[in-house]
């Protein structure tokens, strides 16, 4: 009817924080009770809307780093001179309320059917493993086999983001840590920022067909992904999502 308001995904909403949760210094997850939450897929992201006493209003996008049907949650990085990421990772309280649309997007999803089945390599840097994240979880919940190797880039083992989770390793699962600046003492991990030698020696045979989902700042993204198409990665094949110019990891 005109004149009515349709709610659906790109309408925002007023969500309350359940609970937040420290993950590293700077890193933090927000599960958020959604009442109008029709679902979403894993790789999704959402949109967060913060207005100020004067009016002034930013928004930012983060992706949902849970499975689908679990309860919608983001993590978060601060960024010291940012405009939001201060805020989500330090202000915000049990309780608080705060307004979001989504979920947003369909191109960088895992939904884990029958059309994807081939193996499944996840390349992310910094923040970028919160989608990846919620792939793996979706995995396991679906009774997924299908073979995944992630490999992280992180900026020093402090900062590497769901540690505990990742390190559980499901079957079928293999996560390969590169730290770029401090390693813990006896690491012997990778050491450097992922380059082509390293996703030579990491990535699936292009002749596998697997799926690719690169995901972290631009700069990362973009050289990883030209790195698997030299491989012999079809463009199509390789799946990105840009965090925008928020560090090197
Ligand atoms: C699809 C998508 C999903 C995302 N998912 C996540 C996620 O899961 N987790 C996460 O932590 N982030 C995620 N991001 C990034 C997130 O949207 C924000 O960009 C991030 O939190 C920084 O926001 P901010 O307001 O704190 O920083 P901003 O205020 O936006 O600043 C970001 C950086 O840019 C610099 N900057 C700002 N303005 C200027 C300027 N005029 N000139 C030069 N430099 C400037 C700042 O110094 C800062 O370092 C995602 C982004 C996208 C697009």
């Amino acid at each position: 009817m005109a004149g009515t308001a349709v709610r659906g995904r790109l309408t925002w909403q007023t969500a309350t924080v359940d609970s937040v949760t420290d993950e590293t210094p700077s890193v933090r997850t927000i599960s958020l009770s959604v009442p109008d939450w029709a679902g979403h897929r894993a790789g999704q992201h959402l949109d967060i809307r913060l207005t100020a006493e004067d009016g002034y209003r930013a928004e930012r996008s983060y992706s949902i780093a849970s499975a689908p049907g679990e309860p919608v949650a983001i993590t978060v990085e601060r960024l010291d001179d940012g405009e939001v990421s201060p805020y989500l990772t330090e202000e915000l309280r049990a309780g608080d309320e705060i307004e979001l649309r989504g979920p947003i997007g369909g191109y960088f999803v895992w939904d884990g059917g029958a059309s994807d089945s081939a193996p499944l390599l996840l390349l992310a840097g910094g923040s970028g493993v919160v989608p990846q994240r919620a792939i793996l979880r979706h995995r396991s919940r679906v009774g997924s086999s299908v073979p995944v190797r992630l490999l992280y880039s992180a900026r020093s083992w402090a900062e590497a983001i769901y540690r505990s989770e990742l390190g559980a390793e499901p079957d079928g699962v293999q996560v390969i840590y590169t730290l770029t600046r401090e390693r813990p003492p006896g690491w012997t991990g990778y050491a450097r920022r992922v380059d082509q030698a390293m996703i030579t020696e990491v990535a699936w045979p292009a002749a596998q067909a697997p799926a690719a989902y690169v995901c972290g700042p631009t700069s990362f993204v973009e050289a990883v992904a030209a790195d698997l198409v030299a491989l012999g990665y079809p463009p199509q094949r390789v799946k990105t999502e840009r965090f925008g110019a928020t560090g090197a990891p």
